[in-house]
């Protein structure tokens, strides 16, 4: 069999190797220029939901559910996902979301909010139980250290350009547009910087708080160890490679925090870090063969540590010659070929 090299170990690159190697493929190297995890997948806050708009998008993420359900702790925690709404517009769109959600097998049901979390002005929320939040970094490494077990030479410090190959998988996250050009492939996929804060011990937090999210806002915060960590977009995109914190924004988002979590009254930010998403013009992945022996992975536009289960498997099977287990005609790099234009604007 020809040899195969994944580029980049991050989520998505450890996610096709581990595939490539559990569907049997023999001579796969998994290399990464830095190290593995050491990418967005460090940076990413570790959402895994199946609450999504679209139903492509729906399918992925349930196809990669059951992964993260395997997995299980100390990978995953499956304490759901809530969408509060403060507006009967907000909550309207969220009841619209959640039927098509339904439709689609995804267990969406209408939520009170927890213990903690103030409701005073929500209108309405929903939750999916199934849904939770990960360790990107450990789940990756884990990807990798399977991999390595089932026979894939791992191998950091290594850019791929370097490394004489029959099959290139282009899985390098922020920076796949760079390896594109240098094999001769456009990939639409341009860096967003993205921060988030994590603020020093909270006394009583509940093992079981689900990942909150404000629907209007898209503020959003989750539980790690006796601390949370917050996230939401800055109020202008800051395109490029610059992982700048901008903490000018810390004092806004601590009192976001206040109002949804009013125990975290006194919380400061302990630690702030930036990362970049990886985004197309669509905010959706570009996934399968791109050129001749070149396959992508990349472009998840933020959601890649919860969609790399399915789509790591998906292009395994196509590299392989296998029928992908999910449909990936809309994740095809020519979907862009009447102009890629990326937004000035995003809801992410
Ligand atoms: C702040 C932030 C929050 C996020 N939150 C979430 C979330 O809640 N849920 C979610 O699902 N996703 C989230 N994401 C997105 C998620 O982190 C990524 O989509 C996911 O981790 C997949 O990453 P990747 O493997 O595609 O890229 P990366 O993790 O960046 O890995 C790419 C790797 O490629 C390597 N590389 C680059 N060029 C080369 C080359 N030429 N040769 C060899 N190696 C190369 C790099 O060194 C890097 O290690 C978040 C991202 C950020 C930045």
């Amino acid at each position: 069999m020809a040899r195969i090299v994944v580029a980049g170990a991050g989520a998505a690159g450890a996610s096709v190797a581990y595939h490539l190697a559990e569907l049997g493929a023999e001579d796969v190297v998994l290399c990464d220029r830095d190290s593995v995890a050491g990418g967005a997948t460090a940076k990413a806050m570790g959402g895994v939901r199946q609450q999504f708009s679209t139903p492509a998008e729906v399918r992925l993420a349930q196809a990669s559910i059951r992964f993260f359900q395997d997995l299980g702790a100390p990978f995953f925690d499956q304490v759901g996902y809530l969408f509060l709404a403060t507006t009967a517009a907000g909550f309207a769109e969220l009841e619209e979301r959640a039927e098509l959600q339904r439709s689609l097998g995804v267990p969406v049901v209408a939520a009170e909010a927890p213990a903690g979390v103030h409701s005073d002005d929500v209108v309405g929320a929903v939750v999916c139980w199934e849904d939770g939040v990960a360790d990107p970094p450990a789940v990756a490494r884990e990807l990798v250290r399977r991999a390595a077990e089932r026979g894939v030479e791992v191998r950091e410090g290594q850019d791929a350009d370097g490394l004489d190959t029959d099959l290139l998988v282009i899985a390098a996250g922020p920076w796949s547009a760079e390896l594109g050009r240098r094999v001769g492939v456009e990939l639409p996929v341009r860096p967003l910087c993205r921060q988030l804060l994590e603020t020093g011990p909270i006394v009583g937090l509940p093992a079981d708080l689900p990942m909150t999210i404000e629907a209007e806002t898209g503020f959003h915060f989750r539980r790690r160890g006796d601390r949370l960590v917050l996230a939401m977009a800055d109020p202008k995109l800051r395109w490029g490679f610059d992982e700048v914190v901008d903490e000018t924004l810390f004092e806004d988002r601590l009192g976001r925090l206040v109002h949804r979590y009013p125990a975290a009254v006194g919380a400061r930010v302990d630690r702030a870090w930036a990362g970049l998403y990886d985004m197309t013009p669509d905010a959706h992945p570009i996934l399968g063969r791109v050129g001749e022996g070149i396959y992508a992975a990349c472009g998840f536009s933020g959601h890649g540590f919860m969609q790399s289960p399915a789509a790591g498997r998906a292009v395994a099977e196509e590299i392989l010659g296998l029928e992908p287990s999910f449909d990936l005609s809309p994740y095809r790099l020519d979907r862009f070929e009447r102009g890629a234009i990326f937004p000035e604007q995003l809801v992410l």
